[in-house]
């Protein structure tokens, strides 16, 4: 596995030289844990957005968007739990003056006894070949028991501390662990402190005793709050889901991951609301959904897994993470809740407002339940950048860096390149590109040596490089060359538009 570090080195610095992502106020040195997204970036990002929410409000009929402020009623935070319970438990080492969060500090020793478990794994899988069965393997070896033994014992203990808010006791288990500060190596480590995540701001036309606001954490408050407005003016019938994405803000205690863990940050979040006592059929409908919508993309199985909870929000009776295999490790990208009522009840509570549906099918009124499926935009651009960024090294001795994107989220889908700037080359080109761009985003360009030119390409992912030469004027059909597998082949002119979609 590349180290952490490593790996936010070269992805940061490549997101960076080719103008997908920078560092927010770079000109004034920065700002912690901000980003901004450059013209490919934001490329990227936009199809992703896009590609969800097709998938959700297009081949879903019973799932429509909304678009939310960021601003709302102070009292929606009340009624949610985010301004009482809305906190990471923070710990600092005294040596390094570095903070941590105390849950993650456990969960990354956790995830090293995994570590040891997956090794056992590989060396039998070489000691045994192809005979290798891995469950037997599992169920059997002393040690893999053992160390599985440690793991459940842990997650037990860590799951009950967390529920039980103990803060004393997630110190004393970091104590116990012998957990050391990654920095000064010491177990030097101050109490743990409860530390709200929310941003608060001021807002002149609110009274005096109530004029603070946050900054939304979550998109979903906008989709609850608006339940009743979408349900009615869309004459909507249960079970239905409202889709949004936007922005939202949380004051991260730990902040050196790139756009992992963001202090602003954009979601995209769907709520489903359905019938009490089918929302758990509901829940592991839209599990198998979301990862559906992963594996579309083409990203192999093996780098998702789901991770269900342990510690269950208070708002939830069943919570699972959809997981990515980033290059430091599995971590979440997406969460999927069940809600149970507990949104709606609150805000029907705190505004005084009947928040119920009349099921006409079972002549009853309720409040419904709620199934929520969140997503990550930025922490899946990186799930997707990272999994793209490739270093090969090529027969000729040679290195190339080359972004394997997913063909639809490509900043551009192709470019057209004239061999030569002349005999007429670069016009041919140009009018072939013009010809693209109402289908596709086409790049023009003839800068530089057609190689030069096609690492370029490589390294903002651009699927198709069209290259247009001599025998081009001669019978109108051009080279098509492939970013993956470097390969080229002649089409005719008349032909790319169809074989651009088809490939
Ligand atoms: P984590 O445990 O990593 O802090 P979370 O469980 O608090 O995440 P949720 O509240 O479930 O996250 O938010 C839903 C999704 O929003 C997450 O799966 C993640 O993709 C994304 N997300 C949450 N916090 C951040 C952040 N600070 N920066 C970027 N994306 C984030």
């Amino acid at each position: 596995m590349v180290s952490t570090e490593d790996f936010f080195k070269k992805i940061t610095s490549h997101a960076k030289e080719y103008g997908f992502v920078f560092p927010s106020s770079e000109l004034y040195d920065g700002l912690s844990a901000v980003y901004d997204y450059g013209p490919n970036g934001v490329e990227l990002k936009n199809n992703i957005k896009n590609y969800w929410w097709k998938f959700m409000t297009q081949m879903h009929e019973n799932i429509v968007g909304i678009d939310s402020a960021v601003f709302m009623h102070p009292k929606i935070w009340k009624a949610s739990g985010h301004v009482d319970a809305f906190n990471d438990p923070l710990i600092d080492n005294k040596d390094s003056k570095k903070r941590y969060r105390a849950d993650v500090l456990i969960e990354d020793h956790i995830a090293k006894i995994e570590e040891k478990i997956n090794k056992e794994v590989a060396k039998a899988q070489k000691r045994f070949g192809d005979g290798f069965n891995m469950e037997q393997f599992l169920a059997t070896s002393e040690r893999v028991k053992g160390y599985q033994a440690q793991i459940d014992d842990l997650r037990k203990r860590f799951a009950d501390l967390m529920n039980a808010n103990d803060l004393k006791g997630l110190k004393d288990l970091i104590i116990e662990l012998g957990i050391v500060c990654p920095i000064s190596g010491s177990r030097n480590w101050t109490d743990v402190r409860q530390f709200n995540l929310m941003f608060a701001t001021k807002m002149g036309s609110l009274s005096e005793e109530s004029d603070v606001i946050y900054l939304r954490p979550e998109t979903a408050q906008g989709i609850f709050v608006n339940y009743l407005n979408v349900q009615k003016t869309g004459r909507m019938k249960i079970p239905f889901g409202i889709a949004q994405i936007g922005k939202a803000f949380r004051n991260e205690i730990v902040a050196r991951q790139f756009i992992f863990r963001m202090r602003e940050f954009e979601q995209m979040e769907m709520e489903f609301f359905c019938r009490p006592g089918t929302e758990m059929q509901w829940f592991e409908y839209w599990k198998q959904e979301r990862l559906n919508w992963h594996l579309s993309l083409g990203i192999p199985k093996e780098k998702y897994r789901y991770h269900d909870h342990e510690k269950l929000a208070h708002y939830a009776n069943a919570a699972t993470d959809i997981e990515f295999e980033f290059p430091f490790g599995f971590k979440e990208l997406e969460g999927i809740h069940s809600r149970t009522d507990f949104d709606l009840k609150r805000h029907q509570e705190y505004s005084g407002k009947k928040i119920q549906y009349f099921d006409s099918e079972i002549n009853e009124s309720y409040t419904p339940y709620c199934v929520e499926t969140s997503i990550g935009l930025d922490r899946t651009f990186l799930a997707v950048f990272s999994y793209a960024y490739t270093e090969e090294k090529l027969e000729d001795g040679s290195q190339r860096v080359v972004l394997k994107l997913p063909k639809i989220l490509a900043p551009y889908r192709c470019a057209v390149l004239p061999l030569v700037n002349k005999d007429g080359l670069p016009e041919k080109a140009k009018q072939i590109c013009e010809d693209l761009r109402s289908s596709f985003r086409t790049h023009y360009e003839e800068k530089d040596t057609i190689g030069k030119r096609y690492r370029r390409h490589d390294a903002i992912g651009t699927p198709f490089c069209i290259t247009v030469d001599t025998q081009t004027m001669e019978d109108e059909s051009v080279t098509v060359r492939h970013r993956d597998t470097m390969q080229q082949e002649r089409i005719h002119i008349s032909q790319l538009k169809n074989y651009i979609i088809e490939q």
